[in-house]
């Protein structure tokens, strides 16, 4: 599995479980709380996503996008819901196999 396919499949997971989370509060099975309460915790949970699945050369989150990097430093890092294919900081494949991760 490579650093990009992880990613991914922590992205649908959180999309997955948000979505599931909303239709039950739309149909009544949840209350308002209680479906805050659950789309916090998978919130949380998908943070720690961004500080394990990181890029195997520099270490940058994959969910990170270095789009306004220059040389007077790096100004902006938009938060995307998705992983990068391709390194913003340091230009490293994301998709060579098991470059992290083991097969
Ligand atoms: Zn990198």
């Amino acid at each position: 599995m490579t650093t990009h396919q992880l990613g991914l499949i922590f992205s649908l997971v959180r999309f997955g479980l948000l979505a599931v989370i909303a239709a039950a509060a739309i149909l009544g099975w949840l209350t308002g709380l209680q479906a805050f309460v659950a789309a916090a915790v998978v919130t949380a949970g998908s943070a720690v996503a961004h500080f394990v699945i990181t890029c195997e050369k520099c270490g940058k989150s994959v969910y990170y996008k270095e789009i306004f990097a220059n040389s007077a430093g790096r100004l902006i890092n938009p938060i995307v819901g998705f992983p990068e294919r391709q390194c913003s900081r340091c230009g490293a494949d994301l998709e060579v196999q098991g470059a992290k991760y083991g097969q």
